[in-house]
């Protein structure tokens, strides 16, 4: 059977429609919008393309936004300033502080600032310990874009076969039991690998973390049915690193001296093996754009006792 090419592009949209209506219906009950807060430091050009489109997915679901740049010789306390004004402005249910900020300044210290109600990117202590015990609070939002990603490996939904201007019910991309399948997530960041491996766990599948110390990796890798790569190596996993039949899930984003923009995967051998695979650019990243939009608007709804 052909390989199933993941299409998050094709579904991102989806959901991005799917956000929208709950907006619309949101703003019709409570007469106003979600917010979210942007703060974007320095001028790094992956960064700033990042932001952009995060901004423009926001507008066109109908959130309203508040963007705060500031220059990369910004200090510690001039970023915490900025994060501490979103976190009193009423009108601002989500605050995303884009990440990596310019060095020197302590990230991890930044993100603990961010109120946890609006800590849509999942990155705050309180949420990331709550995401280990299993209780409810937002996920990041990488992982949660690859975890829909593999539901619809597992789905009937080819979106290869799929008219692309027909508005499609995501119903029908069923959250997945993943009991009895192995999982191997490569990579053991806060931002990805560790909530992604915690989100598999949830869905009942036994968990493999390696990462830049593991050995063997082309060995522990290939045991998987669902592989995930989050390393920031250009096509590091080559296709003897994937099971015959295997989800092969791509969340590198590597730009090449030439230009071009590779994932982790080296796409054709892996593509070779796999029974569905996402591509680089168009898997992961539109859906991290849509998970983040998706966790404003919950934040928004549970920020004004809408179940
Ligand atoms: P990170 O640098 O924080 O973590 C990388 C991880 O890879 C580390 O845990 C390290 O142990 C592991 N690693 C490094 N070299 C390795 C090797 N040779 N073998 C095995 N493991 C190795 O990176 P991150 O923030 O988790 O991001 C990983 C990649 O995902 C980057 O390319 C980043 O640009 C991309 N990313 C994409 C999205 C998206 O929306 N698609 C979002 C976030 C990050």
């Amino acid at each position: 059977m052909a390989t199933k090419i993941l299409d998050g592009k094709w579904l991102s949209t989806q959901v991005q429609n799917e956000v929208a209506a709950q907006v619309a219906s949101l703003m019709e009950k409570l007469g106003k919008k979600p917010g979210l807060g942007v703060i974007l430091v320095g001028d790094n050009p992956a960064s700033m393309a990042y932001v952009a489109n995060k901004e423009k997915i926001a507008v066109v679901c109908g959130l309203n936004l508040f963007d705060n740049r500031l220059p990369a010789t910004a200090t510690q306390d001039e970023v915490a300033e900025a994060i501490l004004d979103f976190n009193q402005n009423s009108e601002i249910d989500g605050i995303l502080l884009q990440l990596p900020l310019p060095k020197g300044l302590d990230e991890k210290k930044l993100l603990d600032l961010i109120d946890p109600t609006k800590d849509v990117d999942g990155l705050h202590p309180l949420n990331q310990g709550l995401l280990i015990r299993g209780s409810p609070a937002p996920r990041p939002c990488t992982p949660q874009g690859a975890l829909a990603l593999i539901d619809l490996a597992y789905s009937d939904v080819n979106s290869d076969l799929i008219s692309k201007n027909k508005i499609y019910d995501t119903a029908a991309i069923k959250p997945i039991d993943l009991s009895g399948k192995k999982a191997v997530v490569i990579g053991r960041s806060i931002l990805v690998g560790k909530p992604l491996a915690l989100l598999l766990l949830e869905r009942n599948a036994t968990v493999v973390m390696a990462h830049s110390k593991s050995k063997d990796l082309a060995q522990l890798a290939s045991s998987a049915d669902i592989l995930v790569a989050a390393v920031g190596v250009p096509e590091l996993i080559k296709g003897d690193y994937v099971k015959e039949g295997g989800v092969v899930i791509d969340v590198g984003i590597n730009r090449l001296a030439d230009g071009r923009l590779v994932g982790d995967l080296d796409f054709n051998s892996c593509k070779d093996k796999a029974c569905a695979i996402t591509p680089v650019p168009g898997g992961v990243g539109p859906m991290t754009v849509v998970m983040l939009i998706k966790n404003t608007v919950a934040s928004f709804a549970r920020r004004n006792g809408v179940k």
